[in-house]
């Protein structure tokens, strides 16, 4: 097609590029980077294989290769001081021997889904997030978290706080600038409620480019915060008595440029069409819980004490709902999903999300949105739920589930049995 030409023109054109590094991600939401030579890409893009095998939660059995399609619209240019220098980056699609989209690529997965409902539907899904983080002492923090049980903070903190040009502003503003020149469209960013947390705010996109911005995001900063002797960590609550970081979830709907969820006659200014879906999220909130938290330690950033949420409600003023109504307008009107852990697939995320909010059931439940349920408290509680629902299985299809809960259940295993020995290290997964 006419994008794949031009990136292909441009890349034989350009003698300063030398490599293409083609990103993808596994089940679990980890970023996999795989170099190209320019040259040798230009003639094989077509004819990409991989050994899936040696990424967690793919091939499980022997059929180890798979194929890279290259996303060519997905295409990004890098400044040299954090991707390396001659070097563009792209997202990858895994495709199966048989030439399918491998159907444990959730990026595949979400991306089939939005084109599904614009074609059918001509809805558009849009997706902003907010991602908090923390920025710790040493390039090399979680080893020393291993020998000291503690995470350094690299400042005091407090929302809006910090000195002009302290440790953590400093990588802020390198993070956010890398963020402009690769073309996000930045809106604010500051340090976050507790010490050394951040957080970088941009605008909304379509759901995969959006996906594929949270990758980036996480993946910049580290490699920034590396560079400057830190260490950025997406644990969802990495210090005990502070609060964790989240990634809250906005998403809306638009069709012919008008956006569905707004309604100014509507309860909280949201439309029919925007409860109806907010509806069925929370109907579904236990079997999306492992999805939406997946670790271990993502259960105890949700505590509302630390403006994370616990309940399955949804709300315009209540931080302790999962589903908040941040107010809006006819272009900004959003429902926020607040209980997404940073370390979440986001593609996984994004996907189960609409999927659910489109064509998932709604109990019947007297007041729905304000009734007194809970998120689990603990992973196993949700690995149960998980594993027990039928929703989940007609999302993800048996195979995807089946690995995606035993990789949840190996890891929280692990911690279970390092319990009493040293408990804490087990939890540090860098994500
Ligand atoms: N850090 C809080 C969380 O874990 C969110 C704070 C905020 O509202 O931005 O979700
Ligand atoms: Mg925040
Ligand atoms: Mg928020």
């Amino acid at each position: 097609d006419k994008i794949q030409e031009e990136r292909l023109k441009y890349l034989t054109d350009e003698k300063r590029i030398k490599a293409v590094t083609v990103l993808f991600s596994d089940l679990e939401g980890r970023l996999h980077l795989l170099d190209y030579d320019k040259k040798f890409l230009l003639s094989s893009y077509d004819n990409l294989t991989f050994d899936g095998s040696s990424i967690r939660g793919f091939t499980a059995q022997k059929e180890s290769d798979l194929r890279l399609g290259i996303d060519w619209s997905a295409f990004y240019w890098v400044p040299a001081d954090v991707f390396g220098s001659g070097k563009v980056l792209v997202f990858g699609s895994v495709i199966d021997k048989n030439g399918t989209p491998y159907s444990g690529d959730l990026r595949g997965v979400l991306q089939s889904y939005s084109n599904k409902l614009y074609s059918e539907q001509g809805y558009t899904l849009n997706a902003a997030n907010e991602i908090e983080g923390f920025l710790f002492a040493g390039p090399d923090a979680e080893r020393r978290f291993h020998e000291t049980g503690k995470f350094e903070f690299v400042n005091t903190g407090g929302y809006y706080h910090s000195l002009p040009l302290d440790p953590l502003r400093r990588f802020i503003d390198t993070a956010a600038e890398v963020q402009r020149a690769m073309g996000f469209q930045n809106e604010k960013d500051h340090p976050e409620v507790a010490p050394s947390q951040f957080e970088i705010n941009y605008g909304y996109g379509e759901v995969v480019a959006a996906a594929d911005q949270i990758q980036i995001y996480k993946l910049l900063a580290r490699q920034i915060a590396n560079n400057m002797g830190y260490t950025a960590s997406f644990l969802p609550k990495p210090v005990v008595g502070v609060n964790g970081s989240g990634m809250h979830t906005n998403l809306s709907v638009s069709k012919d440029s008008t956006n569905l969820m707004w309604d100014p006659n509507g309860v909280e200014k949201i439309s029919t069409f925007g409860w109806e879906f907010v509806d069925r999220v929370l109907s579904h909130a236990l079997d999306l819980c492992l999805i939406l938290n997946p670790s271990v330690n993502s259960y105890r950033r949700l505590d509302p004490h630390f403006e994370a949420p616990n309940q399955i409600k949804a709300s315009a003023t209540d931080r302790g709902s999962m589903i908040r109504i941040p107010i809006g307008n006819s272009k900004s009107s959003r429902v926020e999903v607040r209980s997404v852990a940073p370390d979440a697939n986001p593609y996984l995320t994004l996907y189960s999300i609409f999927k659910t909010g489109f064509e998932g059931s709604t109990l019947s439940i007297d007041g729905l949105r304000q009734a007194e349920r809970y998120l689990p408290s603990e992973i196993y509680s949700a690995l149960e739920d998980f594993r027990a629902s039928e929703w989940v299985t007609k999302i993800l299809g048996d195979d995807v589930k089946g690995r995606y809960a035993d990789l949840k259940q190996a890891s929280a295993d692990r911690c279970a049995r390092a319990l009493g020995t040293f408990v804490k290290s087990a939890e540090v997964q860098f994500h």
